[in-house]
């Protein structure tokens, strides 16, 4: 069913036979159809050819998925489980991923377009990683021994201590970007918790999480403990958020659907975390290190074809070097190897679908409608696949389209400042979201002062898109709600129960 032409990696039999069944849902333990009957196309975005087929679930599969977790959680085994065997199979779901892992490469290049030799040495490790740090919380997952502040009456004692417990039936809604990866940072943490869960892959990239949801049945992971639904956001997605009997909606995507997942969950008041977009200020100061940030800021809009939530989107460059840095960015853009996710010397892959190709070029449209230039790229590549060249656009102001919204492309606006001043940090944080921002300096003084300053959830200094299932990441203002990884997540997932004893 899927040609793949001769300078691209042979596909596995495994992934081919994979691809070549239409694919089911993991629902309580069993793999089913949608009870529509219905399915949808998956796509690869490298020719825009039809590589599989997954099931379109609705509201009466959300709910069959939801009950199976519900089961799962009040009966167990998962939730009654020690945590030190839940610990062994979060674990193993690390391990086994990494067996797995030519597998998993190839399914997320296809599926999503991106270069496998990034997919081989990035996606599928950190994914296993995610796991394996995740594991080791699901046995320290302690709370503290308080001592009350008041007697309440004359000679009472009281023994007071918390407790974290499992907030319940997980909704997970993930994006595309980052298939496997974003299904690990969201599936990892709520199962060393000791939740269930439902999670909801996205229509465009469902392959490696449906491929993961088997990896888990195989790690051990009892029936139902995960469910893993496929099928269109306001079909699938919507009836989860709202489900009455999920307890705790996850979502990454857009802004504007996160503000829908709010409104969804209001019925039951169910928990939510949110990790939404983003338009990263990246700062280049008169004394960075060029040799480093050149091509590090070119990495930090360039990486995974800008469809990077955190990615340095709005470069700002003191003005005695700023046409270098124009200059080294476009040389750098300029040799980026366009080409299929599977061509192993592809350095940068198509777009995720149609509609991100129709949405990023109508950016650059909107930018050159304005008085935008593009230094490099501002137009489609070659071929049928998706790709967008990768774009340096200049003489943009700090209010136009292309600045404020975020692209989701290969596409940087490069602007200049004269002085380090609160007017370079006022327009750096001139912005709706608050992700992450990026700084390069020799200057170990501005950097932490800079640090301090960015409203953003992340900052890296002479380096960027370092991420770590041991360091937290979420956002600022509209860039979101909690925060991902470290340890920090697993309040996303836990309750907090204070037991107070009369002595
Ligand atoms: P999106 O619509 O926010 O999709 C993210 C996930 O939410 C997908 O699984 C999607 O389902 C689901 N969804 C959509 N509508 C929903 C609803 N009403 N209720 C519940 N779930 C719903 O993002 P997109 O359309 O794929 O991309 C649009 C833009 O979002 C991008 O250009 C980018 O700016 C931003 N984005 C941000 C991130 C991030 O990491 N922060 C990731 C992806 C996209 P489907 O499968 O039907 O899409
Ligand atoms: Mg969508």
């Amino acid at each position: 069913m899927c040609a793949v032409a001769a300078s691209e990696v042979a596909l596995d039999p495994s992934v081919k036979q994979f691809i070549d069944t239409p694919r089911k849902m993991l629902i309580g333990g069993q793999w089913v159809a949608s009870e529509s009957g219905e399915t949808f196309d998956v796509y690869n975005p490298s020719n825009d050819q039809v590589i599989a087929q997954a099931q379109s679930s609705g509201k009466s599969d959300v709910d069959k998925a939801v009950k199976a977790a519900r089961k799962a959680f009040d009966d167990g085994p998962w939730t009654k489980m020690a945590p030190a065997e839940r610990q062994r199979i979060v674990w193993k779901i690390g391990d086994l991923i990494m067996e797995h892992q030519e597998e998993l490469a190839q399914l997320e290049s296809l599926d999503n377009g991106k270069p496998i030799s990034i997919a081989r040495a990035a996606d599928i490790p950190l994914a296993a990683e995610m796991f394996r740090y995740m594991a080791g919380w699901a046995t320290k997952l302690n709370g503290e021994l308080i001592s009350p502040t008041v007697p309440y009456a004359p000679g009472a004692e009281w023994h007071a201590y918390t407790r974290r417990e499992a907030v319940g039936v997980c909704g997970q809604i993930i994006p595309w970007n980052f298939p496997l990866l974003m299904a690990a940072w969201k599936l990892a943490p709520a199962l060393a918790t000791g939740n269930t869960i439902v999670m909801k892959l996205a229509e465009e990239t469902p392959l490696s999480g449906l491929k993961l949801a088997e990896i888990m049945q195989e790690a051990g992971v009892p029936d139902g403990a995960v469910n893993v639904i496929t099928g269109f956001g306001e079909e699938a997605g919507a009836p989860l958020a709202a489900h009455p009997q999920v307890d705790k909606i996850a979502f990454t995507g857009s802004t504007e659907v996160g503000r829908l997942i709010v409104d969804a969950a209001k019925g039951n008041l169910k928990k939510v975390s949110l990790e939404l977009g983003g338009k990263s200020p990246n700062i280049i100061l008169e004394d960075a290190d060029l040799d480093k940030a050149i091509p590090g800021a070119a990495n930090a809009i360039f990486f995974n074809h800008g469809q990077c939530c955190a990615a340095g989107a709005r470069l700002f460059v003191h003005e005695r070097i700023y046409d270098q840095v124009v200059e080294g960015m476009a040389d750098f853009a300029r040799n980026i190897k366009l080409g299929p996710g599977l061509d192993p010397e592809t350095q940068m892959g198509p777009l995720v679908s149609r509609t991100q190709l129709e949405r990023v070029t109508g950016f650059l449209d909107s930018g050159k409608s304005q008085g935008a230039k593009a230094a490099v790229g501002g137009e489609r590549g070659e071929g049928d696949g998706y790709f967008v060249k990768p774009t340096v656009l200049t003489d943009v102001s700090d209010d136009m389209k292309v600045v404020q919204e975020e692209i989701f492309g290969p596409v940087v606006t490069a602007t200049k400042f004269s002085d380090f001043d609160e007017e370079l940090v006022k327009r750096a944080n001139d912005t709706v979201f608050g992700l992450a921002s990026g700084v390069w300096t020799q200057d170990i003084g501005k950097a932490h002062k800079l640090a301090n300053q960015l409203r953003a959830g992340t900052v890296w200094v002479n380096c960027y898109n370092i991420f770590d299932a041991a360091l937290p990441f979420g956002g600022f203002k509209q860039s979101g709600w909690g925060r991902e990884m470290g340890e920090q997540v697993l309040s996303n997932y836990l309750e907090t129960k204070t037991v107070t004893v009369s002595l």
